[in-house]
């Protein structure tokens, strides 16, 4: 494989080109505007100037890596030459399925088609195309050029050659990828998310404060940041749609997403992305403080 059309250039899409263009390959990266293009270019180029000054990548690396990366705003001609597309457009079941149609028409026949979606079924999207077997989960991790793990998701029909492909490919990015088959939130998010939903749940029913919730999390079990915290970097919305997901997939009444979360989500504030979740992020300011609505 040589050729790469990443599809979205937002949070993920931008870090897979990044990753990509760094091992060699040659990246078209595709949005629907131009100047979404532009912003991705310019965050590729300063995460990149971050790996140069850390010396984790040479200057002359890193023009070589971004001169390898193509932007176009017409699928058509983005993905003409793929030999894979990886998929990482707005989390939305229509979107998606939308895209792969376009996808199956416009790409080699040859061509794998991945997405990085983080919950929905990869099954209900092979089946929108005529080469089911070519379609299989890619799902990076965010931040995608530091996190080592890629899930490498097995829709009902991918065939054996395509999984052990994309898990190849997912090595010479320097990645650790893992196979799992295609049920509701694969591993990472059914187990993630109904662990999150039980602190909301703790700080709904007032058994401890958000610091607190999060302190038990880092120092008793090592985690890097508390739960509460990452709920706000992914963003309550992701949070809040993922487990609507586990819920709907399974059926059980285990998965159904605290009410306090449901709110928060309702009355705007979904985190990091809108400046308060259960913390509150003032900009330029790197103190971790808490919400008014949480603080005692
Ligand atoms: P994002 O909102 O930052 O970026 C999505 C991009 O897709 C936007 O730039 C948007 O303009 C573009 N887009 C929308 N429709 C398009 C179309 N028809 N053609 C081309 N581009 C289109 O979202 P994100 O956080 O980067 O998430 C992308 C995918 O990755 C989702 O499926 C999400 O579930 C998954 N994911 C996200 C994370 C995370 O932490 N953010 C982690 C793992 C997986």
């Amino acid at each position: 494989m040589k050729s790469i059309s990443v599809i979205g250039s937002g949070t993920m899409g931008n870090g897979i080109a990044h990753v990509f263009a760094q091992n060699g390959y040659n990246v078209s990266l595709i949005d629907i505007k131009v100047e979404l293009l532009e912003k991705a270019l310019v965050k590729i180029s300063n995460n990149m100037d971050r790996q140069v000054a850390k010396g984790t990548l040479a200057q002359e690396d890193k023009e070589a890596s971004l001169a390898r990366i193509s932007t176009f705003s017409s699928l058509e001609e983005g993905v003409k030459n793929a030999d894979l597309v990886v998929e990482a457009a707005t989390e939305n079941l229509d979107l998606k399925l939308d895209i792969f149609r376009q996808l199956d028409q416009f790409s080699p026949k040859s061509a794998i088609l991945a997405s990085n979606t983080s919950s929905i079924s990869i099954t209900k999207i092979a089946a929108v195309t005529r080469r089911p077997a070519n379609v299989v989960g890619m799902h990076f991790m965010n931040p995608v050029p530091i996190m080592k793990l890629v899930e490498v998701i097995r829709g009902y029909a991918t065939s054996d050659e395509v999984t052990h492909s994309v898990m190849e490919l997912s090595r010479r990015l320097g990645k650790d990828p893992v196979e799992v088959n295609d049920y509701p939130g694969f591993v990472a998010n059914r187990i993630l998310m109904p662990m999150i939903n039980e602190a909301i749940y703790s700080l709904y029913e007032g058994v401890a404060g958000v610091e607190e919730i999060d302190t038990v999390m880092k120092l008793g079990m090592a985690h890097p940041m508390g739960p509460l915290l990452l709920a706000d970097f992914i963003g309550l919305d992701v949070c809040l749609s993922i487990l609507r997901v586990l819920q709907d997939g399974f059926g059980n009444p285990k998965y159904a997403p605290c009410p306090l979360l449901v709110n928060m989500v309702e009355a705007g504030f979904k985190g990091v992305k809108t400046g308060e979740g259960f913390y509150k992020y003032t900009s330029g300011s790197k103190d971790l403080v808490v919400s008014p609505r949480f603080s005692k």
